[in-house]
Parts: C-alpha cells; sequence; structure tokens
C-alpha cells in the first residue's frame, strides 16, 4: 500500500518546510550584509572625496573637477618654514636635463605649483630696492595679497628692514645670490660664496635661514643645482612672466602676465634692478585681473605645501621631466644685471 509512502511524505514534507525557512533566513542574511557593506563602502569613498573641499570627484563624467571659487582659506605659515628643508648630500645626476629632471621628480625645483588647484604665485625679484618695494608691499597689504621676494644678498645686507617687513607680513624670502651673477658660469667656491653670503644675510635680517633659491636670469649648471641641493634649498624658476624688466608700458605688461595665468603659475616681476614704476602701477590690475578668473594668490612656500599636500590627483607640473626649458626663460637671460 501507500501506508509507507504517506510516512515518507509526512516525514518529508517539515523536513522541507525546514529547509525553506533556513534557506529564506540565509538569502535573508546575505541581502543584509551585502546593501550594508555597499553602504559603508560608499560613505567611506564619499568621506574620502569630500576631505579637500576643492576637489570633487564627478562619477557620472569619471572627472575630478576643481571649484575655482570658494577656495579654503590656505594655511599661511610665516615662511621660511623652519624644519621644512630636506637635507641632502649624494650627487645630482651628471647631465644638466636630468639633474632638473630629478629635482623636479622630488619638488626641490619648481616651475609652477599644482595645476589641479585655482592657485598662482607673484614672485618679486632683484630687491629690496629703499624706493620700490615700499610701494609694492603698500599694494600688496592694501589688497591683502601674499607673495614671494626673491632677494639679493648685498641688498639685504644694506636694507634688512625692508626685508624684516616683508617677513613680517607672511611673505616667503628667497634667496637671489649675493650680486646677481650668471651662476652658471662660476666655479663651485664662488657659487658656494653666493649662496651662503645671502643666506647668512637673510638670517641676520629675519631670524631664520631661506629654504627657496631663484638662480639669477634662470641660468642653471649642475655645479650651481647641487651646491643648493646640498644647502636644503628649493630651487623655484616661473612660467609666466609680462618681462616688466625691459619696461615695455603698463598695459602690455598686464596683459602679457593675465595671458599666461593658469593654475598653480609662478609669475615673475621685479621690486628691483631698475626703474619699476611700470611694475608697481601694473600691479593692482594683475592683482584684480587674477581675483576675477578665480585664482586664489599664494606664497611659494604655500605653493609648495599643497604640492606635496594634495596627492589624491597629479602633482607637480604639467611639463614632463626633462622636457625643454620654457621659452620665457631664455628671454629672462637678457634683463637688465643689477647695478
Ligand atoms: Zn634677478
Amino acid at each position: 500500500m501507500n501506508i509507507q509512502g504517506t510516512e515518507k511524505q509526512n516525514v518529508y514534507i517539515p523536513l522541507q518546510q525546514t529547509n525553506i525557512a533556513r534557506i529564506a533566513l540565509i538569502i535573508t542574511l546575505m541581502l543584509t550584509l551585502g546593501v550594508s557593506g555597499l553602504l559603508t563602502m560608499t560613505f567611506a569613498a564619499r568621506a574620502r572625496n569630500t576631505q579637500d573641499p576643492r576637489v570633487s570627484i564627478d562619477s557620472n563624467r569619471s572627472t575630478i573637477q576643481l571649484e575655482a571659487q570658494p577656495s579654503p582659506t590656505p594655511l599661511l605659515l610665516p615662511s621660511p618654514s623652519p624644519g621644512d628643508p630636506y637635507v641632502q648630500t649624494g650627487p645630482l645626476p651628471p647631465n644638466l636635463s636630468q639633474a632638473i629632471a630629478y629635482l623636479r621628480s622630488q619638488n626641490h625645483l619648481l616651475y609652477n605649483g599644482n595645476t589641479f588647484l585655482p592657485e598662482i604665485a607673484l614672485t618679486f625679484d632683484d630687491g629690496p630696492n629703499p624706493y620700490y618695494t615700499p610701494q609694492i608691499l603698500n599694494i600688496l597689504q592694501k589688497y591683502n595679497v601674499k607673495a614671494t621676494f626673491f632677494c639679493i644678498g648685498r641688498l639685504v645686507a644694506a636694507y634688512p628692514a625692508l626685508v624684516r617687513q616683508e617677513y613680517a607680513a607672511g611673505y616667503t624670502i628667497g634667496n637671489h645670490s649675493w650680486s646677481h651673477p650668471n651662476m652658471a658660469l662660476l666655479a663651485p667656491a664662488s657659487i658656494q660664496l653666493q649662496i651662503s653670503k645671502t643666506s647668512d644675510a637673510i638670517e641676520v635680517a629675519i631670524g631664520v635661514r631661506p629654504t627657496f633659491f631663484r638662480p639669477p636670469y634662470g641660468r642653471m649648471s649642475v655645479q650651481e643645482l647641487t651646491q643648493v641641493y646640498h644647502d636644503s634649498l628649493t630651487t623655484v624658476i616661473w612660467n609666466d612672466e609680462g618681462q616688466d624688466w625691459a619696461r615695455p608700458g603698463v598695459n602690455v605688461i598686464i596683459q602679457r602676465i593675465l595671458r599666461l595665468a593658469s593654475n598653480g603659475a609662478i609669475i615673475l616681476m621685479h621690486d628691483g634692478g631698475g626703474d619699476r614704476a611700470q611694475t608697481v602701477a601694473a600691479l593692482p590690475f594683475i592683482i584684480n585681473g587674477l581675483r576675477q578668473r578665480g585664482f586664489q594668490l599664494v606664497t611659494i612656500q604655500q605653493m609648495l605645501m599643497d604640492l606635496r599636500h594634495y596627492t589624491n590627483v597629479p602633482t607637480r607640473d604639467n611639463t614632463p621631466p626633462g622636457s625643454p626649458l620654457p621659452l620665457m626663460i631664455f628671454a629672462a637671460w637678457r634683463h637688465e644685471p643689477v647695478k
């Protein structure tokens, strides 16, 4: 008969019901864990992406977007920043382009700052000058702009109060050699003297040694870069200038600088070394023009910190290492020597 079969059915039905209940429970658990895991990953990713308020990832377009404004208030450190310099004693590559490429890869040589950030550095060379530097300082303070001064050592020794005033205002003070020679042509002992005497004079004036160096005329040699490297200085060139040293006219200076302005630009101007009346007249228009385009004006110290800090986007500069030097450097070689 079917007694045996009925018993089997009676036994299996509860068994099947129990198994179905277990399977349903496991599926429910897996779904719950999966959904909560996904939520956790999403929130973690959102938290990571929002750490830098200036950078947002657009997942629909797979692009990195930067908001020109508003930018966060920069961390303004007095500069040069004590404790920041790197220490290097090893040799650089013997070839100049390789030495430059190596230093750039370490952020020890800059043509520009972070090209993903809407910030620009105004830099003034060949001062301090007792006539023009105070005028530049007045404009910078009136517009609440941070800037960088690459000073001539012998002028620092002559006018230390002006350098103290620059430093007290939160500006970065850099070394621009003692007497503005073409240092690429000097012997190692002379190079060392040009750099160390200037750093000494700056230290006497403001109490700390500089951490940045700009070669006169932008001229570089392996011997020069090696000395700079061993003195823990970061070399700063530029990628935007109006050739104000040639006095081409106020409007020309303004237009050239604004045309070349871009994220991470380092702008070269002069507060010494000759008649700088056109630079003084152009400066307010340059500041307003850059701000209208959404750029924040920062010191070289801030620019270097932002290169190191924002590691979630490609940093350093937009020119591959070893590429030809920007043309404006060759143009700047002609700029008049300091008298
Ligand atoms: Zn110079």
